[in-house]
């Protein structure tokens, strides 16, 4: 459906909870600039194909934006740009991860990677199952283009006669894009801004210090400096919405609480794994353990950085934090 002149809003399926992604074509001349292009899955490739003749009229692809290396919003980047023979913008950061998580496919887990959830508490059964799902990010994405035009923070891009801003965030993936248009009064927030579930804010194992917490909040505080609360957000998950400053002020209050909580808890000392049920209100099973651990880690490794608590490694390798 059209969420503002010349702004086509469309759904991919996905095959997940999360059952969908909304992606955005934008009217460019005579050809459309996409944003986000969904999951490398048969079900995406057929939506796409009802759409070129559907209600994207017949005109072609013009050039493809992506928010976010994201499977979700680049599996189908490489498809789209050479069936088009187009171009494919994206922050270099998102572009530089994807190659490299795409590299992973066919690997052997990697040692360091083992030693990172050990640490965190994971048992024998939940190592194997990394172990065996390890490199699967490759598999939901096509092939990325091997050349890509790179976005910056603050580039103006023209799109159908139309200024779009480029806002990025750091938090739920490293150089995430945000495009603003002052004159339509939108922001497309990919998943930097989403209406009714918190974005994913983790540590991984390659790099197990990082603190993406305190990015994803100074992040969220920029956005209410830079963009207006009158904007009509069109997020990358459930509906396009309004009240852009009431939804960043609960993004981090909610964050904040969990650090609040994790504080108390920590006066007796747990590891990443134990602070679950402080953390999420529904119980965490395999298949959501990765998530869980790694946004747990987030929380720690920012009351670390805030030195608000200490880790301790035990004769184990497992990590233990306590609050100071
Ligand atoms: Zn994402």
């Amino acid at each position: 459906m059209q969420a503002a002149p010349g702004v086509l809003w469309l759904r991919m399926p996905l095959p997940m909870a999360l059952d969908h992604i909304n992606v955005w074509a934008l009217a460019d001349g005579d050809t459309w600039t996409l944003v986000d292009t969904g999951m490398q899955t048969t079900d995406t490739a057929a939506a796409w194909q009802t759409a070129f003749p559907g209600v994207l009229c017949g005109r072609p692809v013009g050039r493809v934006i992506c928010t976010h290396m994201h499977p979700d919003h680049v599996g189908m980047a490489g498809w789209l740009t050479r069936r088009f023979d187009c171009r494919l913008w994206m922050t270099r950061l998102e572009y530089v991860t994807c190659r490299m998580l795409a590299a992973d496919l066919g690997r052997e887990p990697p040692p360091d990677a083992v030693r990172f959830y050990r640490a965190a508490g994971w048992d024998e059964e939940a190592i194997e199952d990394y172990k065996a799902r390890f490199g699967g990010f490759g598999k939901h994405i096509y092939a990325l283009p091997d050349s890509f035009r790179r976005v910056t923070d603050g580039d103006e891009i023209e799109i159908g006669g139309r200024m779009w801003r480029a806002i990025i965030g750091r938090g739920h993936s490293p150089e995430h894009l945000c495009l603003h248009c002052p004159e339509l009064a939108l922001m497309i927030s990919g998943d930097q801004v989403l209406p009714r579930i918190t974005s994913n804010v983790s540590v991984f194992p390659t790099e197990p210090e990082a603190d993406p917490l305190a990015e994803w909040l100074a992040s969220i505080a920029e956005i209410a400096s830079r963009v207006s609360d009158e904007v009509l957000v069109l997020p990358s998950h459930n509906e396009p919405f309004r009240g852009l400053h009431a939804r960043l002020g609960q993004l981090s209050a909610w964050h904040e609480e969990a650090l609040d909580r994790l504080r108390e808890a920590l006066r007796h000392p747990r590891r990443a794994v134990d602070v679950f049920d402080v953390m999420f209100r529904r119980p965490v099973g395999l298949s959501l353990l990765t998530f869980a651990t790694g946004e747990a880690l987030a929380h720690l490794n920012c009351l670390i950085h805030r030195q608000q608590a200490v880790r301790e490694l035990d004769a184990e390798g497992v990590a233990w934090y306590r609050s100071v």
